[in-house]
């Protein structure tokens, strides 16, 4: 190759080059984004996020309570005898313990939520750990339970994550469909919700929002009462995380 043909061919190697990197980063980091936040992903820990697909069966499940209005939750569940997953924050529990208690009592499930709701991405794990493990040992005095699932504040996982969910025996859990109950209208929370559920789902709406002292969870509520009875019409079972999972424990 003469010089001149090189001088001309540079440029478009380089810009080549160049396109290649780009689209290196991009994946890497499209690959961080699913791996953090993506519901199937286990990069950081075991983790699920459906239920076998071979029985007509799903887990409603209520992140951030308990809160002031989690009783009335639990009105509706017992009205049609359906029992669901609250995911608690050690936090919550702490200012609300009969209404933790209650959960309980109500023959449902409680898991992990962290302790403080803060984001986990970013942390040391020793931070992390202080999280999992201050709302396992707050659950557990207060109500009694010993979670076994834990359902991370955002969806987000993070490095030293799966170590630290070893250490506590716990398994993470993600969702099948996703309400958005603390932002869209109850209309179409039920709609998403009825429009996605298919044998073995996990359903994630909210009891509570985050640490705030009595949230307005008047959507959840309403989506509750609509969404339990038609989907019992469709001949859902509603069971605990730990029965969708391990039907046979
Ligand atoms: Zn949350």
């Amino acid at each position: 190759m003469d010089a001149q043909r090189r001088r001309a061919l540079a440029p478009k190697t380089k810009r080549r080059l160049k396109l290649a990197t780009g689209a290196g980063v991009c994946a890497a980091s499209a690959f961080m984004a699913w791996a953090v936040r993506g519901r199937s992903s286990e990069v950081f820990g075991r983790s699920v996020w459906r239920g076998p697909r071979t029985r007509r069966a799903l887990a409603l499940t209520f992140d951030d309570g308990p809160s002031e209005t989690t009783p009335q939750i639990l009105d509706l569940l017992a009205r049609y005898n359906v029992a669901a997953t609250f995911f608690q924050c050690g936090n919550n529990v702490e200012r609300l313990p009969e209404v933790a208690r209650a959960v309980r009592q109500a023959g449902h499930e409680i898991g992990n939520h962290s302790h403080s709701h803060s984001i986990l991405s970013l942390r040391p794990r020793r931070f992390i750990e202080q999280e999992l493990r201050l709302a396992q040992e707050v659950i557990e005095e207060r109500t009694g339970a010993r979670p076994v699932w834990f359902r991370a504040p955002y969806g987000v996982r993070w490095f030293g994550i799966g170590h630290v969910l070893e250490r506590l025996r716990l398994t993470g859990v993600m969702w099948t469909v996703i309400g958005y109950d603390w932002k869209r209208k109850a209309g179409a929370v039920v709609e998403r919700v009825a429009g996605a559920v298919s044998n073995g789902a996990i359903v994630c709406l909210h009891d509570g929002r985050e640490l705030h002292v009595k949230p307005d969870i008047a959507v959840t509520l309403e989506a509750v009462r609509r969404l339990v009875p038609l989907l019992l019409d469709q001949g859902y079972k509603f069971e605990t995380v730990s029965r969708l999972i391990c039907p046979n424990n």
